[in-house]
């Protein structure tokens, strides 16, 4: 099924067995707020072995080199499991590599690419989530150094990263005003622990995973200015373009989640007796199932078919050539939502699957909550865990507003014939 080639099912096959392995942990990390380091570290170590970490990476820099369709394969499966488990099977920064320096790459990247190092990203502020133009975060130059200030939210995995991305505007020096800061977007490499990089405090959320996302201050950061990414103006770009990954691989794993549920929940139904026979007997819960399914088939073919997008070049110049829409009255979308300067078919195609494949999961592990019935509503129930845990999905990378916003606009831009 799906035109899946040997070398996809292969991979498929090795990713299902590895999902397989680690949902037995899943109790354990509910009940006791993630798992501890040495067996986190024995899973990572596992999907290394099985080839299921950085398959987003080129094979020269020791990545999978898998095309953008096995790692939807990969990402789709271990969403199968809760408490993020499947986190272990990490994808680092593919947008990294082009603009990396070879400082930066034999710092940061191929450690990371190894699974000696591990990332986080410190973009969103408490003013700043959806509009990232507006993040107040500051970076200005002092001598060979630039100094960084600003207030970071929700900054995944601070707890078990080692370095960060840390997000700011270009700012004049204290001492110096009205230099040449211009507020263009820089990114930076920040180690951590570093002077100046403190927690301001962690709050509960709905998940319940190894890694946190605290509140963290940085106050006056010095970092060399080896450590600013691209060219200064480039922060943005970089966002974009990850983005576009990660709301991909968010579909994935949202299937992976939903394809989970529709097996548990049938698998109930299909046994659990009540009112003189098995509930899949009863039309309503019939429904369930059968709504489930059903949009998880079409979720499915949409995620697939926008990863074949990429692979075959749909944003090639050649592919891109002559898509847009005359007809778009001066055609200027804001490059804020639509996704990033290129306005490309695959950054729509993305944010389509991001939203269709979250809201559907969100609809399954809804329906399976009801299917178990009070079992559903039990910690140690993989429908409980998922509910809370989905919820999250139409909210990070773009929430679902901001999906709808980059598909309508790119409609208009674009056609709607030339995006699906
Ligand atoms: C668990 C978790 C982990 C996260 N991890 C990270 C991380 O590692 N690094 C990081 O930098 N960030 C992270 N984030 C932040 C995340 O990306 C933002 O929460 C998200 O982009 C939404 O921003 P916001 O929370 O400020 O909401 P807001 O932008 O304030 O949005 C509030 C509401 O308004 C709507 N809205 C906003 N703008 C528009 C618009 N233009 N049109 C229509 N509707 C609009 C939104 O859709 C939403 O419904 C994380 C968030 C969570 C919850």
């Amino acid at each position: 099924m799906y035109g899946l080639s040997a070398a996809d099912k292969d991979i498929q096959a090795r990713a299902r067995a590895f999902a397989d392995e680690l949902i037995p942990f899943e109790v354990e990390a509910e009940l006791s707020g993630g798992l501890p380091d040495d067996v986190t570290a024995g899973h990572q170590k596992r999907a290394i072995e099985l080839g299921l970490f950085a398959t987003n990476l080129p094979r020269e820099l020791g990545g999978g080199g898998c095309t953008t369709l096995q790692q939807v394969l990969v990402q789709e499966q271990v969403g199968r499991v809760t408490n993020a488990l499947g986190w272990v099977a990490a994808t680092p920064p593919s947008w990294f590599p082009p603009v990396a320096t070879r400082d930066q790459l034999a710092r940061y990247l191929l450690p990371t690419i190894r699974g000696e190092r591990e990332e986080c990203y410190a973009i969103t502020e408490e003013g700043a989530g959806s509009d990232v133009g507006a993040i107040e975060a500051t970076a200005f130059l002092d001598g060979g150094s630039w100094v960084l200030n600003g207030v970071k939210w929700h900054v995944t995995s601070f707890n078990t990263a080692d370095y960060c991305f840390f997000q700011a505007k270009k700012a004049d020096h204290p001492e110096r005003p009205g230099a040449a800061a211009g507020g263009e977007h820089l990114l930076f490499l920040v180690d951590l622990p570093s002077p100046g990089v403190s927690v301001v405090r962690t709050p509960a959320y709905s998940h319940t995973i190894t890694h946190h996302h605290p509140i963290v201050a940085f106050e006056n950061v010095r970092v060399p200015a080896a450590n600013l990414v691209g060219a200064e103006g480039d922060g943005m770009t970089f966002a974009y373009e990850w983005f576009r990954f990660e709301r991909l691989m968010v579909a994935a794993r949202c299937l992976g989640a939903a394809g989970r549920l529709t097996e548990e929940m049938t698998a109930f139904a299909a046994t659990r007796r009540a009112g003189g026979g098995v509930i899949a007997d009863h039309g309503l819960v019939a429904g369930m199932l059968a709504d489930s399914l059903t949009e998880l088939f079409a979720a499915r073919a949409m995620a697939y078919e926008t990863a074949r997008g990429i692979d075959r070049g749909v944003d090639s110049p050649a592919a891109a050539g002559g898509q847009a829409n005359p007809a778009a009255a001066g055609g200027q979308a804001n490059p804020a939502a639509a996704g990033g300067q290129a306005n490309k078919v695959s950054h729509a195609q993305c944010s389509m699957a991001k939203l269709y494949c979250s809201e559907m999961a969100g609809r399954v592990a809804d329906r399976a909550v009801q299917v178990f019935g009070g079992r559903g509503y039990m910690r140690e129930n993989v429908a409980e865990r998922f509910y809370r845990e989905l919820r999250v999905e139409r909210i990070w990378e773009g929430t679902s507003e901001i999906q709808r916003m980059i598909i309508a606009r790119q409609m208009v831009k674009r056609t709607p014939a030339a995006l699906a």
